[in-house]
């Protein structure tokens, strides 16, 4: 484990998978933020293990909101859009990162089996199914924790139902 800034990680994943899919479809066009805390305590995790993490739930975002565009029959008035925001709870002992897109959100019998490995809703070829299992897994590792909301209207403006991933690691 290293001492780790968990704001540069969430900066540079979110880049980095925005970019990245754009080179794979020319089509792909998303507004993403970043609302970080600018006095966030470092933590010690796993560098490349976190940041594992945060590339799933942010790819994940940015796949749900591309199909939503895709699918959405007013496309030209969604906007598609994921942010990615740090913070710590009031003891100043947990660091909390959330993961939110306006896409379609998660179907309740859907969003009861996400964490299980290999349940992909996803096309073949398009996903393992492992990114949430393996994040869960991570996390948990940690001595964090991984949820989700969704329904999540408040997080980002727009269509969807939304979806926000929290995850939360000890200080
Ligand atoms: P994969 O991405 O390979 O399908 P994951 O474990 O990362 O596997 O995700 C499992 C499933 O969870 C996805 O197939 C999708 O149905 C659902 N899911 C994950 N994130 C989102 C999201 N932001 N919005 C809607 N559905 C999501
Ligand atoms: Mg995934």
């Amino acid at each position: 484990k290293t001492s780790t800034d968990i704001n540069v990680l969430a900066d540079e994943y979110l880049r980095l998978s925005y970019h990245g899919l754009r080179a794979k479809d020319k089509s792909f066009n998303a507004d993403f933020k970043t609302d970080l805390q600018t006095d966030l305590p470092k933590i010690n995790v796993v560098p490349q293990d976190i940041g594992r993490v945060l590339l799933n739930l942010i790819n994940n975002a940015f796949y749900a909101v591309n199909e939503f565009r895709k699918k959405t029959d007013i496309s030209e008035e969604y906007k598609p859009s994921v942010t990615v925001s740090t913070s710590t709870n009031e003891k100043g002992n947990e660091i909390i990162i959330k993961v939110a897109d306006n896409g379609p959100g998660i179907p309740k019998q859907v969003k009861d089996k996400i964490f299980q490995p290999f349940f992909t809703t996803k096309p073949t070829g398009q996903g393992t199914g492992l990114g949430l299992s393996l994040s869960y897994d991570i996390v948990k590792a940690h001595g964090g924790e991984l949820k989700v909301e969704s329904p999540y209207p408040g997080g980002v403006g727009g269509k969807g139902k939304g979806t926000v991933f929290i995850v939360k690691l000890p200080v």
